[in-house]
């Protein structure tokens, strides 16, 4: 189960925007124009190419490079190969995917509509392609891990994070996807059909790798949970320095549960005292764990007074239990308090995975195929009435995207040949 992508040759593909077919067809019969377009956008996206480890080039190509022209089922497309490292990048136009006879045109429609929730079998109804060819394509953009793509957005990695599993099914058995989210980005979703700590930590682990290869120095300030143990021992394991907080929404709803047999009217009103009581500690400028200590032993003491002995001696346990991890968002104003941004991700997920449900089958990619919704969550802009309409999660982190078009930025900051 959770089988990983199959490890595939390099794939040092460069999608390349011609802005047209006619302009790529021109530009085909002039070797010194065509080199001279690509690498000014090669220039102008900033990204590192994909040399061999050897290679001295550092990064880029040069017009010394060697280049070659095929033909691919009925196309010419280019090759260039690195005359230091022998490594062979395949330019690819931007109206063409990688491996696959879909038109990008026909691509975009499924993926939007697999992006708003549609079933896979109705999402290829709209472009006439086979839902497994939709499903495939999903994947073969999951195959390029998240982290590299977001660098290449100029995002730094989270100092602050969001971390919480969804649960899922893989047919009868229960899965889980571990998710790390920075405000509108997911930074790692991944697949475990264990909730133990240590299958958290190896997945959670996948994300911390990719991180520290990016940046060898990278530290996590804070992450915030909503204090299942196993994902508490996990973020601890992974990243020892790091603040750990409790989500207070997650406390607010929880703590109703807590006055077993207590009528509903009354819980509501414990309920939205708490809030009160966590509001205001929010508020202070100082001393706010000090405030929250006094505030929930006298707010114990009330529930006592109130409903009962038992409820309040419940409630104080349950404080003693969690407390720390609500100090830990109060001691550092720039810890998220509550993971809404997370479980906003989580909810979109849900219903594609919710309209997949047929293609969840043990020996399926689980890997590639949540990476590739994770960028489309990513990349795919939001709608007309949302409060960010027109941007994506990455625009609105304040990422900076190759072009104008999701559909290009998806296909280009996927392109295998960048390092
Ligand atoms: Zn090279």
């Amino acid at each position: 189960m959770g089988q990983a992508a199959k490890p595939t040759r390099h794939n040092r593909t460069l999608t390349i925007d011609f802005h047209d077919e006619t302009t790529y067809a021109e530009l085909l019969g002039n070797t010194t124009a065509f080199v001279e377009f690509v690498l000014a956008f090669l220039l102008a996206l900033g990204f590192q190419l994909l040399h061999k480890a050897s290679c001295s080039e550092g990064g880029s190509l040069t017009r010394h490079s060697h280049y070659a022209r095929l033909r691919l089922g009925g196309l010419t497309i280019w090759r260039v190969q690195c005359t230091t490292c022998k490594a062979v990048f395949t330019v690819l136009p931007h109206f063409v995917l990688r491996y696959r006879q879909m038109r990008p045109e026909v691509a975009r429609d499924a993926l939007l509509a697999t992006h708003g929730g549609l079933s896979l079998e109705l999402c290829a109804v709209i472009g006439h392609i086979s839902p497994m060819a939709v499903y495939r394509l999903v994947c073969s953009f999951g195959h390029q891990s998240l982290v590299p793509v977001l660098t290449r957005c100029g995002l730094p990695l989270p100092r602050y994070l969001l971390a919480d599993e969804k649960h899922s099914h893989c047919r009868t058995d229960k899965v889980y996807l571990p998710t790390i989210v920075s405000g509108r980005v997911i930074w790692h979703l991944g697949y475990s059909a264990s909730k133990s700590a240590v299958a958290f930590t190896a997945s959670y682990g996948a994300f911390q790798r990719a991180a520290l290869e990016h940046e060898p120095s990278y530290r996590v300030r804070g992450a915030l949970t909503d204090g299942f143990d196993s994902t508490t021992k996990s973020m601890r394991t992974l990243f020892p320095g790091a603040r750990l907080g409790y989500c207070l929404r997650h406390a607010l709803n929880k703590l109703p549960d807590k006055l077993i047999g207590v009528s509903a009217s009354v819980r509501q009103s414990v309920r939205s005292q708490f809030h009160t009581l966590l509001y205001r500690c929010r508020q202070r400028t100082s001393l706010r764990v000090v405030a929250l200590g006094q505030r929930l032993r006298r707010f114990a003491d009330h529930i006592t007074a109130t409903v009962g002995a038992e409820h309040g001696e419940r409630v104080r346990n349950w404080f003693k239990e969690k407390k720390a991890g609500w100090y830990a968002v109060l001691e550092d104003p720039q810890m998220p308090s509550s993971s809404t941004l997370l479980d906003q991700a989580h909810n979109a997920i849900d219903r594609k995975l919710f309209a997949m449900k047929g293609f969840h089958h043990p020996a399926g990619s689980q890997a590639a195929f949540l990476t590739g919704l994770a960028h489309l969550y990513n990349l795919i802009p939001y709608q007309r009435r949302a409060l960010s309409a027109g941007r994506c999660g990455v625009e609105v982190e304040g990422g900076r995207l190759p072009t104008h078009d999701w559909m290009l930025n998806l296909q280009v900051l996927t392109s295998g040949g960048f390092r």
